[in-house]
Parts: structure tokens; sequence; C-alpha cells
């Protein structure tokens, strides 16, 4: 029988987070009524040219999943892989929206998996309002002054005006 059956999931949850949407949050509630543990990882990506400071997506985080006591919030630099096993994560969890998200999914999907074959990917489909719902797009919109309600939690909603005003 296989030893790792029974024991405790514990799922790393990563990504930009920049920042975290009503569609990121939808994915963490599905994931945290599946795994045992949950944890959203904030990846220290230094070519990517953010618009919140790791910090500060970390706070915004904290403060909109701190209901759920199963999930945690962390940051993570170097390869993803790497910080799961240290995290004693046997499950990547991902979201996909659409088929466009499927082909780089899936791309790293199976690098993770030839890094680190004991580690399984798991991805979520999020509810329908959210599939078309990027941080990219919501800073676009919140660039140009656009609505964001409904998109991103309210504190979401008002750190995006100070940084745009
Ligand atoms: P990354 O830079 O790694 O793509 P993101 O913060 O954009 O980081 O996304 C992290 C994860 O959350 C990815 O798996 C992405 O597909 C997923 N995701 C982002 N937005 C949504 C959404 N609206 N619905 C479902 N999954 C989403």
């Amino acid at each position: 029988m296989d030893s790792a059956k029974n024991k405790a999931v514990t799922a790393i949850y990563p990504g930009s987070f920049d920042p975290v949407t009503n569609g990121h949050l939808d994915l963490i509630a599905r994931g945290a009524r599946i795994f045992d543990t949950l944890v959203v990882a904030v990846a220290r990506n230094l070519d990517k040219d953010p618009l919140f400071a790791v910090k500060e997506r970390i706070e915004m985080l904290e403060a909109v999943t701190f209901d759920w006591k199963n999930v945690e919030v962390d940051m993570f630099e170097g390869l993803l892989v790497d910080y799961a096993r240290a995290r004693g994560a046997r499950v990547i969890l991902r979201g996909i929206r659409a088929v466009s998200d499927y082909e780089y999914e899936l791309q790293m999907a199976m690098m993770n998996r030839k890094v680190e074959p004991q580690i399984e990917t798991v991805f979520m489909l999020p509810g329908e309002a959210y599939s078309y719902l990027s941080s990219r797009l919501v800073k676009e919109l919140a660039r140009f002054g656009g609505p964001v309600k409904g998109l991103v939690p309210a504190l979401v909603e008002e750190r995006l005006k100070a940084k745009f005003s």
C-alpha cells in the first residue's frame, strides 16, 4: 500500500497574486475544502514588473484569507518544486480559466513532474463569473479609473485606488 495514503495533504497554490482577485479567492475556497492545508505562495519573480511589492501582496492575501483556518500565506523564491518539497506538500494547485491557460499550465506541470515526480499538479476551474478575470486586466481597468468592484475584495479595491490616485 502507498505509505502516503491517509496522510494529511498539503497543497501549494503558487502565483504572482499582483493583486489577489475574486478569481483567486474562488480557487482558494475550493482548495481549502479539499486539502488539509493550503499554502498560498507568492512567487518572488524577479523578471516581472509588479504593481505591488511582495510584502503588500502578502498583506492583502493574509487579510482576505483570514477566515480560513487551514489556509496559510507564504512567499517563495527559486524552483517551485524545491519549495513544495521543503514544505512537505504533495500537490501544486493551479487554476485554469480558459483554453488559453491550458498550454502554459500543461508545460509547467509536465516540467515540474519531471523535476519531482512525487508532486501532483491539480487543476481546478473557477466559478463561471471569474473565468475571464485576471490580475492583469484588473490592473489595466484600475489604472484608467474603471470599475473593479466585484472583481477584487474591497480591501484590494482600496489599495488599487491608492496606487493610481
Ligand atoms: P501566475 O503569474 O503564476 O500566472 P497568477 O497570480 O496570475 O500567477 O495566477 C496564479 C494561479 O491562479 C494560476 O494558476 C492562474 O491560472 C490562477 N488564476 C488566476 N486568476 C484566476 C481566475 N480568475 N480563476 C481561476 N484561476 C485563476
